[in-house]
């Protein structure tokens, strides 16, 4: 009898912004995209956020799911990457305008340091436009090397300027 290896599966938080073109129609794409190496658990409702660090700019539309998948961590990383250059997205400014941005929130509850990623996401906490969509699948979860859950870090932020998105 031949033996059976299996690859194990991770719990990932995956967050999805757009503010260019047809924003919705990105979210899509990517999520199809997406699908492709990370089974789609649980998906948040869509968000409409207001710009972020440059305020002269559309407003996003975020996103967070919950997937599986057999990906390690830096795998994932390349693979997210490698949807939003398929998207289109060019090289842009730091917290510009974006087709498509997808970033790594959590990966199991591992911590992770290196230059090229940061698990969890260095700066989730602090942005209402990560929690909130976020809090809406997984309330409860602990962020790895902090003492709260998420909806203990989102209660610590303003979040009055995150709209669903569907009930526009
Ligand atoms: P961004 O401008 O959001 O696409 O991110 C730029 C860079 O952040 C990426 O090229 C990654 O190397 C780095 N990065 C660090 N931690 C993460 C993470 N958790 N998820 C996604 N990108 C990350």
């Amino acid at each position: 009898m031949g033996s059976i290896l299996q690859a194990a599966h991770h719990t990932v938080f995956i967050a999805l912004g757009s503010n260019l073109g047809n924003r919705l129609e990105n979210l899509q794409s990517a999520r199809t995209r997406l699908s492709e190496q990370v089974r789609i658990i649980k998906d948040s409702q869509t968000y409409e956020t207001p710009p972020w660090g440059i305020h002269d700019q559309p407003a996003f539309l975020n996103q967070v799911l919950q997937g599986s998948t057999t990906l390690s961590p830096l795998k994932l990383l390349d693979f997210l990457k490698q949807v939003e250059k398929e998207m289109g997205r060019e090289k842009s400014i730091r917290f510009g305008p974006r087709l498509i941005d997808l970033d790594i929130l959590l990966y199991d509850v591992r911590q992770i340091n290196t230059p090229r990623l940061t698990i969890p996401h260095k700066r989730m906490c602090e942005r209402a436009f990560v929690l909130v969509p976020l809090a809406e699948i997984a309330y409860n979860l602990s962020i790895p090397g902090t003492e709260r859950t998420v909806e203990e870090h989102l209660r610590l932020l303003d979040s009055s300027g995150i709209i669903q998105f569907d009930a526009l």
